[in-house]
């Protein structure tokens, strides 16, 4: 019998060791018992080192919800969270995991992670494919249709395009359809390149964004680049069709909101700032200017969870964005990057200028109180700043954490105030 018993537990050993999802096991604390080969691949990046004790601890950057959502879970057993999303990482490196957490007891939690990076990144395109689809069943709209070369440059229009961006055939003519873009801080435009790679690659690709009219203003609108093939297999050129969207305005503005924004804040989403602050570096180093990044951190934040509850929690993070985006240009991100961290990207900014971006910022939180449920709340935030003119060779990663460090500082003599990366600008 005993050794039925253990025929079976090391035959279920052998399966949670081999087993492709990542298996963690851990307490109502987040101390970790068992953790299988496959989760500790994707926790030790999370981690930056090559141990992992507490799920929390390691959560804590990229997924604070985690240790509240087990807290609030009430049952003495099931489903905590069903394939929560969870982005990990920075930039480059950024990786979504789908996160199941089941309750077994008081006491015992396992949770299974699996990386669904590139699913997420699939859905999302199926997603707007199935509303462009949808909607152009959806009634006559404007739709302008042009032709691409083989390098993603009009080489020929049609009434529509002229009629539609009041662009003449010659100013349209010779130009990479990208210089049409005119994005602003909801929207990310793709690299140069990247959406014909991508037509090249799937036959079809789909892009929401702001479109140049030729007296300067712009228009929302839905692109589509399709590849047309040549006979013997290769991409001759593609074609463009652009659809303006005014009718459905709201349900784009939705859609685009989803992918975009932060549900509880509505600042930007850690996905969209590292997609775009990644799309802004690069352009940055190419045209030799500068930009900025400046990480705040509200005070003091979980006494006002202990003393006045979550929901006043949560107001004072929707107030601290709305102050701070109130302080910001239209082409300035302001992102929510996890809890009560929060981080804005400054294009063409220095980094003395993004001090004094910075200290703005402080001083519109630390200046009037927050009303929440009645009760006034004084809240004041830390900030680290850096950027690309003093950190010439930097990448996102470099940028966030040299931000990271002075936020650091900042917290370290005393809070509410700036730090900068380079202590020795703030006096220049
Ligand atoms: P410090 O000045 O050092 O930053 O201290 P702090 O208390 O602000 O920092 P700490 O990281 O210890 O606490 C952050 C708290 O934020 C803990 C967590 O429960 C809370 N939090 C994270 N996300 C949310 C949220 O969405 N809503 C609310 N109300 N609280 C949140
Ligand atoms: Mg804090
Ligand atoms: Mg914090």
């Amino acid at each position: 019998m005993t050794t039925d018993l253990e025929a079976e537990n090391a035959a279920l050993l052998q399966f949670l060791y081999a087993c492709p999802a990542g298996l963690v096991e851990f307490s109502a604390a987040g101390a970790i018992g068992m953790v299988n080969p496959a989760a500790m691949g994707l926790l030790m990046p999370i981690a930056g080192r090559p141990f992992v004790i507490n799920l929390f601890d390691v959560m804590d950057g990229c997924a604070p919800e985690l240790r509240n959502m087990i807290h609030i879970f009430a049952p003495p057993q099931g489903t905590v969270c069903d394939g929560h999303r969870i982005v990990t990482g920075r930039g480059e490196r950024s990786t979504i995991l789908a996160c199941t957490i089941v309750k077994l007891t008081e006491d015992r939690y396992v949770a299974t992670l699996s990386d669904v990076t590139e699913q997420v990144a699939r859905e999302r395109r199926l997603k707007q494919a199935e509303t462009w689809f949808a909607s152009l069943l959806d009634g006559v709209d404007d739709v302008a249709v042009l032709s691409l070369d083989a390098n993603g440059c009009v080489d020929a229009v049609t009434p529509s395009a002229t009629r539609q961006t009041g662009f003449t055939e010659a100013e349209l003519l010779g130009r990479p359809f990208e210089w049409f873009d005119r994005p602003d801080r909801a929207t990310a435009m793709p690299l140069p390149g990247e959406a014909i790679a991508v037509a090249r690659r799937d036959g079809w690709y789909l892009h929401e964004g702001w479109h140049a009219l030729a007296d300067g203003g712009r228009y929302w609108c839905q692109r589509l680049v399709a590849v047309r093939n040549e006979p013997a297999g290769a991409a001759a050129g593609y074609t463009l069709v652009i659809r303006a969207v005014t009718r459905q305005g709201r349900d784009t503005a939705d859609l685009r909101r989803m992918l975009t924004r932060d549900h509880l804040t509505g600042a930007s989403n850690r996905a969209h700032f590292f997609e775009t602050a990644e799309r802004q570096l690069v352009r940055a180093l190419r045209d030799a200017g500068s930009l900025a990044l400046v990480v705040l951190d509200v005070d003091h934040f979980k006494r006002v969870n202990d003393e006045h509850g979550h929901a006043a929690g949560d107001v004072v993070l929707r107030e601290v964005a709305r102050r701070c985006e109130t302080e910001l240009r239209p082409e300035d991100i302001f992102a929510r990057l996890g809890g009560e961290e929060f981080v804005v990207l400054l294009p063409e900014i220095s980094l003395m200028k993004a001090s004094a971006v910075a200290e703005r910022l402080r001083t519109s939180l630390a200046s009037e109180p927050i009303v929440a449920g009645g009760i006034e709340l004084r809240i004041t935030a830390s900030f680290g700043c850096s950027a690309l003119d003093t950190d010439p060779a930097a990448s996102l990663a470099d940028l966030l954490a040299a931000a990271d460090n002075a936020l650091y500082n900042a917290k370290r003599s005393g809070r509410d105030r700036v730090e900068l990366s380079h202590p020795d600008q703030a006096a220049a």
